[in-house]
């Protein structure tokens, strides 16, 4: 097959304890995962079914320099923990679901709050808000033959040292397997698609210069500086 113009390489992130590369197929984000957050974005955190927005395959980061996103005044982080698929398909039962589990991850669901704000005013979607350059910062990789499913342990994002999102993964509205059963009713997932959990409560606004931490019990930090 010859193509118009040479294909791009495809994102990949780094897995623990291997040289092999993860290739990332596609990103789906939860919304509202986590009551605290849902409280503090003013929605009712009853358990009404998940929904989840996207974001482009590319948009996974693993430098340890970000460039501050451009088009924004407000850019969050948000901390939640990825969840990596080395299988998919449709319909798969929850009892299941956990075997496409590839590993886990740590990542930032980078969004541009002002223009995300201005979209729910005008019901207009998330894709850009949620979606600049860069927009999904991920940790390495642990497999699940490493350390298992993560379904507890503390999640804690710090600026500068300074603590500023604090949960636990078993505070999950949605489960993982959960999220997965759902997610293979509306689409088939397939082998790479990452799943973004969801954050807990305290997202706030980053600036230059500022460092991040975002920590998982039991996975590796991570780590970058806004530039
Ligand atoms: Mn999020």
């Amino acid at each position: 097959m010859n193509y118009a113009m040479p294909l791009p390489d495809p994102p990949c992130l780094h897995i623990s304890g291997s040289p092999e590369l993860f290739p990332v197929n596609r990103i789906f984000c939860v919304g509202r995962n986590y009551a605290d957050h849902a409280r503090e974005m003013g929605h009712d955190p009853n358990r009404e079914p998940p929904f989840f927005f996207t974001k482009f395959a590319d948009a996974v980061f693993t430098g340890d320099d970000y460039p501050y996103p451009v088009a924004t005044n407000d850019v969050h982080p948000e901390c939640e923990m990825i969840v990596a698929l080395s299988s998919g398909g449709t319909n798969i039962p929850h009892n299941q679901a956990l075997d496409c589990v590839f590993g886990y991850g740590v990542g930032f669901d980078i969004t541009r709050r002002d223009m995300q704000q201005e979209a729910k005013d005008l019901a207009r979607p998330w894709a850009l808000s949620k979606g600049p350059d860069f927009a999904a910062p991920c940790s390495i990789l642990h497999p699940v033959s490493e350390v298992g499913h993560i379904e507890k342990g503390k999640l804690q994002f710090t600026v500068n040292g300074e603590i500023r999102q604090e949960g636990n993964i078993d505070q999950m509205i949605w489960s993982t397997a959960e999220m997965i059963a759902f997610l293979s009713k509306m689409i088939t997932l397939k082998p790479g698609d990452l799943i973004m959990t969801g954050t807990p409560a305290g997202v706030s606004a980053v600036v230059k210069g500022d460092h991040l931490v975002g920590h998982v019990d039991g996975l590796s930090d991570l780590q970058l500086t806004i530039t």
